[in-house]
């Protein structure tokens, strides 16, 4: 008896083509399979996982993409659960963090009585690697997680800068609040997108221990993949779906074509523009799919051969105001012990480097570090970086809303259209991260199968 119970059999003859292989595609082929549907995956790219990527091609294995598990996440949990996947709680770090805010590094314990603290008030409490979250906390107006689309509360729907300074934020509190976090800049970014995020990141407990996974985050995906009963197809970048009366097609690049009676298309939509859609999507779900952003997300890969910061006495781990915006010391899998680091770049921050070679980015990252850390000169070597932003694959990190979005389509974006149906982060009620595209998912092969 599968969870879906009476839908089994109706679904037996059930033909669904899922497009995307990340976690929202292969959570919902697994529970359409589980309904008894025949699942088709078509994969652009030739891997499983999509904004999940272990780098095994680099030293240490790094996180091309998503690395934190939380208790919250509910389904993401039962399925690493049931597919034998191993999770676990990297050790308390360490070594603290640092703060390089206007040029001199100091401790974050210093932070609150330092020179280079200009904020004011109870901000100046605040750590800044949690200072958005702190402002969020004290003006967010939405009581729960599903009030965002809540019509009492569209008039936050908003730029947030302006209305955050109405509410007595600091102009050097919204400053710092652009570095690392979701800087997209925050004049074009939604303030009711930024509460309901901060209700999301509320419920997901982030800043509680999180749980990696074994082996690296890509074997997530990969299990998940296996237990399918169909082959994922790779090298099938849709470009193409008609969507008719009885059934759905999907037009690959490659020429293949691929017919079923239902598609889910889990493909962010700032990627969907590449897509072209027979009828055209119109009303709220074609402006969604041609105007829906995503932040810029970009991961560079560095490893440390000797410990600099065991010289200079300040933790390796550091939020900065520069270019380099939030370097983490990473801890490894038990058993290893190799000094990686991360430079984590969000939004405006990302082009610069995005737009250099290789060679040249390691190459100017390094002597940034140096100009912030000195005793780091000629210890740490650049391995690659992800740049979620020029894959166009994923045009990004993360969706988000601009001013007016929310209301404009918010609620039409959830709507399938015809026979075809849509998942992924951008797509969930209340998930964040990698629930999101687990909920999401599910939702919408539950929403299939009872079409079957
Ligand atoms: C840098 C970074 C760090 C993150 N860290 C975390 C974290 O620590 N914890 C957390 O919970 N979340 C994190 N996230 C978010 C999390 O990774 C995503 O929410 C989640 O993986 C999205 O899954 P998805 O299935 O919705 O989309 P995706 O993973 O993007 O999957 C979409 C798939 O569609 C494929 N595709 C695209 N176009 C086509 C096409 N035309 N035809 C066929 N296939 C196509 C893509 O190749 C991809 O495989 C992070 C994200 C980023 C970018």
């Amino acid at each position: 008896m599968t969870a879906w119970g009476h839908h089994a059999r109706a679904a037996a003859k059930t033909d669904v083509i899922v497009i995307g292989a990340g976690l929202a595609g292969l959570n919902a082929a697994l529970h359409l399979q589980d309904g008894g549907a025949h699942v088709t995956v078509l994969e652009a790219s030739n891997r499983v996982g999509g904004r999940i990527h272990s780098r095994r091609d680099l030293e240490g294995a790094p996180e091309g993409g998503a690395r934190q598990v939380h208790d919250s996440y509910t389904r993401t949990q039962a399925r690493i659960k049931q597919l034998g996947v191993g999770l676990y709680k990297r050790p308390t770090p360490m070594h603290g963090t640092a703060v390089n805010i206007g040029g001199a590094a100091i401790n974050l314990k210093d932070w609150p009585s330092s020179v280079s603290n200009k904020l004011v008030g109870e901000e100046r409490g605040f750590p800044p690697n949690t200072l958005r979250f702190r402002v969020l906390t004290k003006i967010n107006p939405l009581p729960d997680l599903t009030a965002w689309r809540k019509p009492e509360f569209q008039k936050y729907d908003v730029a947030f800068k302006p209305l955050a300074a109405s509410l007595g934020v600091s102009a050097e509190a919204l400053r710092i609040m652009e570095f690392a976090a979701t800087s997209m800049g925050l004049d074009g970014v939604s303030a009711l997108h930024l509460f309901r995020r901060h209700k999301q990141s509320e419920a997901a407990e982030f800043g509680s221990t999180a749980r990696y996974i074994q082996g690296g985050s890509s074997a997530l995906p990969e299990a998940m993949a296996v237990a399918l009963r169909n082959d994922v197809h790779f090298g099938k970048r849709v470009r193409a779906m008609t969507s008719g009366l009885a059934k759905v097609e999907a037009r690959c690049a490659d020429g293949s074509v691929y017919s079923a009676d239902f598609a889910l298309c889990t493909v962010p939509f700032p990627a969907l523009a590449g897509v072209t859609f027979d009828p055209a999507p119109r009303g709220g779900i074609g402006r969604a799919i041609r105007e829906l952003s995503a932040v810029h997300a970009t991961h560079i890969h560095l490893i440390s051969r000797a410990p600099f910061w065991e010289s200079d006495g300040f933790p390796p781990t550091m939020f900065t105001d520069s270019p380099l915006e939030m370097v983490s010391k990473l801890f490894d899998e038990p058993g290893h012990d190799t000094p990686a680091l991360m430079v984590e770049l969000r939004g405006r921050g990302c082009s610069r480097f995005d737009a250099m070679s290789d060679a040249e980015r390691g190459q100017a990252i390094t002597s940034e570090l140096a100009k912030l850390r000195p005793a780091s000169k000629g210890k740490v070597d650049y391995l690659g970086a992800d740049s979620w932003a020029v894959n166009p694959l994923f045009k990004g990190g993360y969706h988000y809303f601009k001013p007016g979005q929310v209301t404009a389509f918010g609620a039409a974006m959830f709507e399938p259209w015809g026979r075809v149906h849509f998942s992924g982060e951008h797509l969930a009620e209340t998930g964040v991260g990698l629930e999101a595209a687990m909920e999401s998912g599910e939702r919408e092969a539950r929403a299939i199968l009872q079409k079957s």
